[in-house]
């Protein structure tokens, strides 16, 4: 395996202030990931997997420490180049799928290269490959309203993945499904960042649905204990 550092975390710490208070949710975390290599993060609620993938994802400001994506600190970026770096390198996936309504799977899924001016025809392939990946060959044409829970959340990752980002940051992404379509839509995703040789980094509650991963870090107390 090649195992280049995609993701270097040093010494990250978060706070939230609100008036007097101050939440030290995160304290101190450090990290280093490896090219196509997939982590779990697992946790009690509020115990702040959501903040750390904010963190990671460069949606949120830290307090301290540094986060390297593909040899970047984040913390030097402008917000220009933040933006830049969210959309070219890094991927996204929530409990809540975020498709837009009006476009069909092939369309949300070629949303990001859309963007990126790469040409349709280009494009529609890509997308069209992944959601075969995904399982959805047959749902190519449909809108959001017309899939499943699952189906919806396999277009989502499908999108998430088109752009090639380095790191596909999931914030428990199968949170919303029932137990089967979740164990199946985990898989998928799995696979298909094995298949793309992305670095995956997965919040999820389940111990089950963790231990599908490479490697599974437990988040307490603002620190990162590992578990595999
Ligand atoms: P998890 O995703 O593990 O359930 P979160 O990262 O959402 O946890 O939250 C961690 C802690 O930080 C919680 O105590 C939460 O209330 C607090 N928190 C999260 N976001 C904010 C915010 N924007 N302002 C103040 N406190 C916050
Ligand atoms: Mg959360």
């Amino acid at each position: 395996m090649n195992n280049k550092v995609v993701l270097k975390v040093k010494g990250l710490t978060k706070i939230f202030k609100e008036g007097k208070d101050s939440l030290e949710v995160l304290k101190g975390i450090d990290l280093e990931v490896e090219e196509g290599v997939s982590v779990a993060i697992v946790g009690t609620s509020g115990s702040g997997k959501s903040t750390l993938l904010q963190c990671l994802g460069a949606l949120d400001t830290f307090d301290a420490g540094s986060v390297e994506i593909d040899g970047e600190n984040i913390a030097d970026l402008s917000e220009k180049q933040r933006t830049q770096m969210r959309n070219r390198k890094l991927g996204f996936v929530y409990q809540f799928h975020h498709l837009l309504p009006e476009f069909t799977s092939l369309e949300n899924t070629a949303m990001p290269l859309k963007i990126r001016r790469v040409p349709a025809a280009e494009a529609q392939k890509r997308a069209e490959h992944l959601l075969a990946a995904m399982g959805l060959e047959e749902r190519v044409d449909h809108l959001p309203s017309q899939l499943s829970g699952g189906e919806r959340q396999r277009v989502a990752i499908a999108r998430a993945v088109c752009g090639s980002p380095v790191c596909l940051l999931a914030d428990e992404p199968t949170g919303n499904l029932d137990r089967e379509t979740a164990v199946s839509v985990f898989d998928y995703l799995v696979r298909l960042t094995r298949d793309e040789k992305l670095t995956l980094i997965i919040v999820t509650h389940d111990p089950e649905l963790a231990a599908r991963c490479d490697r599974i870090y437990r988040l307490k107390a603002g620190r990162l204990i590992a578990e595999k």
